[in-house]
């Protein structure tokens, strides 16, 4: 989508930090991180988020998940832990309307979420 931040960094006209690439998915350093490390992965493809996420796209909905477990441990956050956050909706706190999946990790999170 021709106005959607995430749309852009995926083409290349915004620029990121990135950490993992693929046909289908990014992930890149958060602007304003939260933790010691945090990543964003994202799909390619616009998706406005999870709850549109479409359930004809199951196998990029596994995907997403599995290279979340991949870049975790080559970050090295395997071992001590890490948390994984989709914000969805105004309560959610959703401030960017392509969806993504927060990789927060190196240090304690305190729960619950404030
Ligand atoms: P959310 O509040 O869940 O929608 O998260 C949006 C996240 O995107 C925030 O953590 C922002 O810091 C991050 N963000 C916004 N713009 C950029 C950008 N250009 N590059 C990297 N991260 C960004
Ligand atoms: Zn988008």
């Amino acid at each position: 989508m021709s106005d959607c931040i995430f749309c852009h960094i995926v083409s290349g006209n915004i620029p990121s930090n990135k950490v993992y690439e693929d046909d289908d998915v990014l992930a890149f350093h958060d602007l304003h991180p939260a933790a010691p490390t945090h990543v964003l992965i994202i799909p390619k493809k616009h998706i406005a988020s999870l709850s549109e996420f479409p359930v004809e796209e199951e196998a990029l909905a596994g995907k997403l998940l599995l290279r979340i477990q991949q870049i975790a441990k080559e970050l090295g956050l395997q071992e001590e832990g890490y948390r994984v956050v989709n914000n969805m909706g105004e309560l959610g706190g959703q401030t960017v309307h392509h969806i993504h999946f927060h990789l927060l990790g190196g240090r304690s999170l305190m729960w619950p979420p404030g």
